[in-house]
């Protein structure tokens, strides 16, 4: 078993595999990942190359307890987000925005979130910005990290991203600005974290807002997603989007 300190407490130990969505959110079937050495290492033997994997998508970075208390807290009200999304994509016949009704549980949804964007990180660079780790291990705590924004697309790339806390060097006119992002996609939706940066363009939308509603309390959220289309790596572009 793998052993290391865990990226949400800190704590050193044996680390358990997070799937990333929960398997609930239909990620429990075999499926062929690329990871960074696969895609960026040209010395590697695994250049170019992609793994298969049984589990489904997910990284082994979280403690039992973490992932265990969690898991309890927030997973089930993620998959309900995720599973009406699937039906609000489907019934969109115009796929450029996808427009929907959703009846969930915004808190716990958007906890969800962060704490996938907290296990995609092997280095624990998410779980220590401020606030991070008080937020997701106390389930009643609705302080939202005020550094961060959670942005939303709807997504059905057959290409995933699963990027950990990235910093990357943006043009902007003629110059150069330093962004500090992290992206998950996987259908319906694509999840784009920003620290103390702005997002990659103006289509996604901001979810922060989930995190001003108390925890397990059920609203009618009414959303409208850019539908994006992904197809390489890189952090923050879109086939359908001028960079
Ligand atoms: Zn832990």
């Amino acid at each position: 078993m793998t052993e290391g300190n865990c990226v949400l407490c800190g704590k050193w130990g044996p680390l358990t595999f997070e799937h990333i969505p929960p398997q609930c959110a239909s990620n429990n079937k075999v499926i062929y990942v690329q990871k960074h050495e696969h895609l960026f290492e040209e010395n590697s033997k695994l250049f170019g190359k992609k793994m298969r994997s049984q589990r489904g998508f997910g990284k082994q970075t979280l403690c039992a307890s973490c992932n265990n208390d969690t898991g309890s807290w927030y997973v089930k009200d993620f998959c309900e987000f995720s599973k009406q999304g699937l039906e609000v994509f489907t019934a969109n016949t115009i796929k450029e925005y996808v427009r929907g009704e959703y009846i969930i549980k915004p808190q716990n949804v958007l906890k969800q979130i962060l704490m996938m964007f907290v296990a995609a990180d092997s280095d624990g660079a998410v779980g220590q910005i401020e606030g991070v780790r008080e937020y997701l291990l106390n389930k009643d705590n609705c302080n939202f990290p005020p550094d961060i924004k959670i942005y939303l697309y709807s997504n059905s790339s057959s290409h995933k991203r699963l990027l950990g806390y990235m910093t990357v060097w943006d043009k902007e006119g003629d110059q150069l600005v330093k962004k500090q992002w992290s992206e998950i996609n996987f259908k319906p939706f694509g999840y784009f974290l920003t620290h103390n940066s702005p997002p990659p363009n103006p289509f996604l939308v901001d979810i922060t807002d989930f995190g001003s509603t108390p925890f397990d309390k059920k609203m009618i959220v009414t959303l409208t997603t850019a539908h994006l289309v992904v197809q390489n790596p890189m952090i923050g572009y879109y086939k359908n989007v001028e960079s």
